[in-house]
């Protein structure tokens, strides 16, 4: 299963319906928790999810906002008896803070720290890009690599079965029939998270080909001076960010608490956004990873 799971969409001020940032990526078993800000030890219960399926946490940068909730999640994954090793990413330039917040959790996780300084593979499939905001960041993309598809009537024309699947999966070729022969090719899924920047290399670099964009979109376009001046995305640029990068499905969040309507924004990043679907990210909502984009079989 690969899902998002939206625990807050708040920048700055939290409201009455929008908590601090936090999203938990649920891919394949793994848990991804992006920017736990404040109160995102609750909004898991909210959301019916468990700290326990947590194996990563992702800071993109040590503003309030996406990291205050951090000794809270630590301390309840020791609490529900965690075992399994926890690895932290986070900005080289946050050492600082991300140490006196894991400091005053309690003890006893199998606790990694991993910090970064450049653009490169952090994990397994996750990768990470500068962005551009008043405070050392970065943003994050987990990448499926590509794969084949195969067609079970082309298997079954070339009359293969059972074990003999796996093998030509393994070997690429078996008698005379080859992989590419029963098989077409499938583009790994792809997700992305852009938070706090001005439009950058790396935030387009991390929206290239994704199949689910969550990027900030903290000011309408009316708001551009505010934008520059803080180095934030308006709606249009997130838009505008998802057409460049191909991407399937672009999720708005990390809005300024001054805009109670939510649909200016949305308008604004669709008249940018070029192919991809824009969604709104509420509080608790859950987002299925878009199906991968598959070549066509031929007949
Ligand atoms: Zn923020």
């Amino acid at each position: 299963m690969r899902e998002l799971v939206v625990l807050g969409t708040a920048s700055q001020v939290p409201t009455r319906t929008r908590n601090h940032n936090g999203y938990l990526l649920l891919w394949d078993g793994r848990g991804y928790l992006f920017d736990p800000g404040e109160g995102t030890q609750r909004q898991l219960t909210y959301a019916g999810v468990s700290a326990t399926q947590v194996h990563h946490i992702c800071l993109t940068h040590v503003h309030g906002d996406h990291c205050y909730g951090l000794p809270g999640v630590l301390s309840r994954m020791v609490l529900d008896g965690v075992t399994h090793p926890v690895h932290l990413h986070y900005p080289a330039g946050g050492e600082e803070t991300v140490r006196a917040l894991v400091s005053v959790a309690t003890p006893g996780l199998d606790l990694h720290l991993h910090p970064h300084g450049a653009a490169g593979e952090v994990a397994p499939g996750l990768e990470v890009r500068p962005l551009h905001h008043r405070v050392e960041t970065y943003g994050y993309r987990l990448v499926e690599p590509d794969g084949r598809t195969l067609l079970p009537h082309r298997l079954a024309s070339a009359g293969l079965s059972g074990p003999d699947v796996g093998r030509l999966q393994r070997e690429g070729r078996l008698g005379d029939v080859t992989l590419e022969d029963v098989s077409v090719p499938r583009r790994g899924q792809r997700f992305a998270l852009v938070m706090d920047t001005a439009p950058c290399a790396g935030a387009e670099e991390l929206a290239e080909g994704a199949h689910l964009l969550v990027a900030e979109s903290t000011f309408a376009d009316e708001d551009a001076e505010l934008a520059r001046e803080y180095l934030h995305l308006t709606a249009g640029q997130a838009g505008a960010l998802a057409a460049a990068g191909g991407v399937r499905t672009l999720l708005l969040t990390h809005f300024s608490s001054r805009y109670a309507d939510l649909t200016v924004l949305r308008d604004q990043a669709e008249a940018t956004a070029g192919g991809a679907a824009v969604v709104v990210a509420h509080d608790l909502d859950r987002v299925p990873m878009p199906r991968r984009r598959e070549v066509r079989p031929p007949s």
